[in-house]
C-alpha cells in the first residue's frame, strides 16, 4: 500500500497517511483519519481541558449535578457536596 496524502480538515495542510499507520487503522476497522497529527494531538489535549459531563441525581440527598464520569449503571452516584461530605468522613476515621 502506498502512502496516502490526505488534506487536513482542520489545517487544510497535506500529511502523509503511512502504510505503517494505513495497516493499524485498516486492522482496526478505522476511517481513514481527516486530521494531520498536529490537530489530532491538539485536539486530545483540548479534550482534557474540557472533561465529559454527566448529569446524575444524587442518591443521597436528590439534587441533580453533574460529575466528570459515566455513572455505573445500579450503582448509587452522589453530589460533589455529599461525595465531598463522604470523603471527608473516611478521612477523619
Ligand atoms: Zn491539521
Ligand atoms: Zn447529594
Amino acid at each position: 500500500m502506498p502512502d496516502i496524502e490526505i488534506t487536513c480538515v482542520q489545517c487544510k495542510e497535506v500529511f502523509l497517511f503511512g502504510e505503517k499507520e494505513q495497516e493499524i487503522f485498516y486492522q482496526r476497522n478505522m476511517m481513514t483519519p481527516q486530521r494531520c497529527q498536529k490537530c489530532r494531538s491538539k485536539r486530545a489535549g483540548s479534550g482534557n481541558n474540557v472533561p465529559a459531563r454527566f448529569e446524575i441525581v444524587c442518591d443521597h440527598c436528590g439534587k441533580h449535578d453533574h460529575v466528570p464520569f459515566q455513572p455505573k449503571v445500579g450503582r448509587s452516584v452522589l453530589c460533589r457536596e455529599c461525595y465531598n461530605a463522604s470523603r471527608s468522613k473516611v478521612r477523619m476515621a
